[in-house]
C-alpha cells in the first residue's frame, strides 16, 4: 500500500513557551480527527520534528493509530536551516521513492509551524538545496503563529502560507480542524484514485486560518519583519529545585514587560535543541517595568536575582539569612555564596 507521509515540523523556540500547551492540544486534536477517518487511518503516516537552534526527530513516520503526541520540548534559537536539513534527512531515510518495480509513497505533506523569523541565515543555502532536489516531490504548508513574520523567507519554500492571528483555545480548535481537513482531503483523493492535484488538498482560509497572498503581502518584506529585539528571553535557575525556568519579556516603547515565566519542560532536550553559538539574550534590567512572576518551581517571590557569574536565580529575600550589609544567598548555577544587597532587590543588585 502506498503511504501518505506527513511531517509536522514545529518551532519550539523559547518564545513558544507560553503557547506549548495549546500546540500540544492542537496536535492531540488533529490525531483525534484523523483517528476517526478511515481514509486517513489507512494512508496517513506521521512524523514529528521539532526545531529551535537545532532540530530533533520526536517520532519517525508512524501510523496514525499507533501514535501518541510526544510532549513538546523547548530550545534556544530559531534555525529554519536546521529544520529543513533534518526534514531532508528524514525524507531520504524514510520516504519510499517510486522505481520501475514499485510505486513509492505519495508526495509528503509538510506542515511547518513557526512563530518567529530565523535567528540564523543558514536557511539560505539549505532552502536552495530543498528547492533544487526536494521541492518537486513534496508539498510544504507554512503556518505562522505570529503576525509579524517576514513572509518572504518562508515564501522561498512554499506558496501556501497561512497565518493565525492569536493562539487561544478557539483558534487552536479551528487550526486543528483545518489541518485535519487538509490531510483527510488528500487521503480521500488518494484512496479514490482520483486525478488529484495538490492544490485541491489545502482548504482556503476560514475564521481561524488566513491565507497570505505572498505575491501581494511579500512586497516590502521589511514591514513584516519583527525586529529581533521584540521578545527577550532570560533563563533562570530555581535555587531550591535547581531546575531551570524561562522568563519572557516583550518590548514596549523602549522598556520590557514580563510576558510570563515558565518551567523549562525537558532540560536535556533544551540543550540538544539549542545551538552552541546561541549567545544568550542580555537585557538591561533597568529597562524592565511592571510586575514579575514568582518562581514557577518553588514560588519564591524574586526570580531575577543576579549572580556575578552572569546568571539569574530565584530567591526569597524575606527568608534569607541576614548578614552585615545584606543577605546571604548561594547561586545554583556556579555554587558561589554571596552577600546580596537587600534594598532594590532582584534586579541587577547582586554583589556576588
Ligand atoms: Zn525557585
Ligand atoms: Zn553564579
Amino acid at each position: 500500500m502506498r503511504r501518505l507521509p506527513i511531517f509536522f515540523v514545529i518551532d519550539v523556540s523559547e518564545s513558544m513557551a507560553g503557547n506549548l500547551p495549546d500546540v500540544d492540544k492542537c496536535l492531540q486534536m488533529i490525531l483525534g480527527e484523523l483517528n476517526s477517518d478511515p481514509y486517513a487511518l489507512e494512508t496517513a503516516f506521521i512524523s514529528t520534528i521539532v526545531f529551535a537552534g537545532r532540530a530533533e526527530v520526536l517520532n519517525g513516520l508512524q501510523e496514525v493509530y499507533t501514535l501518541s503526541v510526544p510532549k513538546l520540548p523547548l530550545g534556544g534559537g530559531t534555525d529554519y536551516g536546521e529544520a529543513f536539513s533534518c526534514l531532508m534527512r528524514e525524507i531520504d531515510r524514510n520516504v519510499v521513492k517510486s522505481s520501475r518495480d514499485q510505486k513509492g509513497d505519495w508526495k509528503p505533506l509538510i506542515f511547518f509551524f513557526t512563530d518567529g523569523n530565523p535567528t540564523s541565515t543558514s536557511y539560505k543555502s539549505v532552502f536552495r538545496k530543498w528547492n533544487s532536489s526536494y521541492a518537486k516531490n513534496a508539498n510544504v504548508i507554512g503556518i505562522s503563529l505570529a503576525a509579524k513574520l517576514d513572509y518572504s523567507i518562508l515564501g522561498m519554500v512554499t506558496e501556501q502560507l497561512f497565518l493565525i492571528d492569536s493562539v487561544d483555545q478557539e483558534t487552536i480548535r479551528g487550526l486543528a480542524k483545518w489541518v485535519s481537513v487538509s490531510i483527510k482531503t488528500t487521503s480521500v483523493a488518494i484512496g479514490d484514485g482520483k486525478n488529484f492535484s495538490d492544490s485541491d488538498a489545502i482548504p482556503g482560509d476560514n475564521e481561524t486560518v488566513h491565507r497570505i497572498n505572498l505575491k501581494k503581502d511579500n512586497a516590502g518584506g521589511e514591514n513584516n519583519v519583527i525586529s529581533g529585539n521584540d521578545v527577550k528571553v532570560i533563563i533562570g535557575k530555581c535555587s531550591k529545585t535547581r531546575r531551570r525556568y524561562i522568563q519572557l519579556f516583550a518590548r514596549e516603547d523602549g522598556s520590557y514587560r514580563e510576558k510570563g515565566c515558565y518551567v523549562m519542560p525537558d532540560e536535556e532536550m533544551y540543550d540538544k535543541l539549542t545551538s552552541v553559538d546561541n549567545s544568550g539574550d542580555t537585557i538591561d534590567t533597568a529597562l524592565i517595568t511592571g510586575d514579575m512572576s514568582s518562581c514557577p518551581h518553588c514560588q519564591n517571590p524574586v526570580i531575577l536575582t543576579h549572580c556575578s557569574c552572569g546568571r539569574v536565580f530565584c530567591s526569597d529575600p524575606e527568608r534569607a539569612e541576614r548578614v552585615f550589609g545584606g543577605i546571604k544567598l548561594t547561586c545554583p548555577w556556579c555554587g558561589s555564596e554571596g552577600c546580596y544587597g537587600g534594598g532594590n532587590f532582584g534586579v541587577g543588585t547582586g554583589l556576588g
